[in-house]
């Protein structure tokens, strides 16, 4: 899948979880391809290899999961499991565990990389997260405590109109200015 696509879905689902969280989940979409290249000098990784473990990107999110509090680190995994989750619709698939010669394939693995199915997957899940994010009742992740704060990225102009900082058209101008 083409990188383009992969900032995308890495970015709409971190949003998901925190709109904050929108640039790690960006480095981390493309982390399992750079990070081939980081690596490439010291030790022969193949193209969706080691990086492309589903298990470990899974294993990275429920770590941070656990640990991180500041949550950049979930972030990060979401859009590394994002980016293998990706190429699992692709023909060369992901490996799904480090001990597995197989290769890990959703829909049967149809697309082909810089095709315009590509699009269609990247722009459907695109689109369940950010109707997720705007009419979804439940709050996950940190979005809850951000509630009564100032969210970068998502201006809370609803909270600037309950506090009378800013009048009803103003409000009403601005409500979907999301940037
Ligand atoms: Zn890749």
């Amino acid at each position: 899948m083409i990188w383009q696509n992969h900032i995308l879905i890495g970015a709409s689902l971190a949003a998901v979880i925190d709109p904050v969280l929108v640039p790690v989940g960006v480095i981390g979409a493309t982390a399992p391809d750079w990070m081939e290249w980081v690596i490439k000098p010291f030790y022969p990784v193949k193209h969706r290899g080691a990086t492309h473990v589903v298990l470990y990107w899974i294993a990275a999110i429920i770590f941070f999961l656990a640990v991180d509090w500041h949550r950049v680190g979930l972030g990060f995994a979401i859009g590394g499991f994002s980016h293998v989750f990706a190429d699992a619709f692709t023909i060369a698939g992901v490996p799904f565990a480090p001990w597995s010669d197989t290769r890990f394939h959703l829909f049967g693995g149809k697309l082909r990389t810089g095709n315009g199915g590509e699009y269609v997957v990247a722009g459907l899940i695109a689109a369940l997260c950010f109707c997720f994010v705007l009419y979804s009742p439940v709050k996950i992740g940190t979005a809850a405590d951000k509630e009564n704060g100032f969210i970068p990225f998502f201006y809370n102009w609803k909270k600037f109109y309950d506090e009378g900082l800013i009048d009803g058209a103003e409000w009403k101008k601005n409500r979907f200015n999301f940037f």
